[in-house]
């Protein structure tokens, strides 16, 4: 069976994987609503302590799905994430804001508040989209391979659609990562705090899941309640209001692109985005 997310057990940890390696994991749409099932599957389940969430493959996730086969940008899914009309048979802003404020940004929100800590387990690419994930987990644990990018400017995009960056790597390093669009390391995502811990790529996974263990220790209610706790005091920090506003400017950026060029990623696709890559 060729499942795009793929959702098992080992102890208390539940294992969520996006599974199309042979596209780095983009993501589809398909793939958004299959992790979401999963992790509402791993909340649902009271034996479930703590969720990982991983990438088949050489690497974490590329990002959204600009071009392969499988992107479903056409297809109805029933909104999970937000209360607002589907965005299939609508047309420029009406289409793109209804479509990324549920794919994306809707998605995103709402994993954050997932009641149970969630690690991201990253080995390879970790790009634009692939970053997002990863800025919404509680955790990271990161390979010594692992590079993250968020290239959009290219697009003449401020950054992707959950504008987190201030908030996690701090505005310095968010304007050098967004204004070149660069690659960074492993080691300099740790230097800003963004990693919780860099691990020889051999052991990424008994690592991950013996921190995962290390936590499941704890109350789980305790747990559920710590997590709000921070999220709490990062919005307090501004984040919810920031990414908001900034959501704004991004579709401003994919309008302004749709009106004077040929689309509204600026004439961007998978292989320009990758050939532009450093
Ligand atoms: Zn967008």
């Amino acid at each position: 069976m060729n499942e795009v997310v793929k959702y098992e057990k080992r102890g208390t940890t539940a294992v969520v994987t996006m599974n199309r390696p042979e596209y780095r994991n983009a993501q589809n749409s398909a793939m958004t609503y299959a992790l979401d099932a999963a992790f509402q599957q791993a909340v649902d389940d009271d034996e479930v302590s703590v969720i990982v969430l991983a990438g088949a493959g050489k690497h974490f996730s590329a990002g959204h799905d600009i071009g392969t086969p499988g992107r479903d940008v056409d297809v109805h899914y029933d909104n999970t994430a937000i209360m607002w009309w589907d965005h299939v048979g609508k047309k420029g802003g009406d289409l793109r804001y209804a479509r990324e404020m549920e794919v994306y940004l809707g998605m995103c929100r709402r994993w954050r508040e997932i009641p149970k800590p969630v690690i991201a387990m990253v080995q390879g690419a970790c790009i634009a989209g692939g970053l997002m994930l990863a800025f919404v987990c509680d955790f990271i644990v990161a390979a010594e391979d692992a590079f993250f990018a968020d290239p959009v400017v290219r697009m003449g995009i401020p950054g992707v659609e959950y504008f987190a960056h201030p908030w996690v790597i701090g505005p310095r390093a968010a304007k050098e990562i967004l204004f070149t669009g660069d690659r960074f390391s492993v080691q300099r995502a740790y230097e800003w705090g963004m990693v919780n811990r860099v691990v020889p790529s051999e052991h990424l996974e008994t690592e991950t899941l013996a921190i995962a263990e290390r936590i499941a220790a704890m109350p789980r209610f305790g747990l559920a309640l710590t997590k709000r706790a921070v999220n709490q005091c990062e919005d307090a920090m501004g984040m919810r209001n920031g990414i908001d506003s900034v959501f704004g400017l991004h579709h401003f950026a994919h309008a302004h692109n749709a009106e004077v060029g040929p689309d509204s990623l600026g004439g961007m696709d998978t292989k320009s985005m990758k050939s532009a890559a450093q």
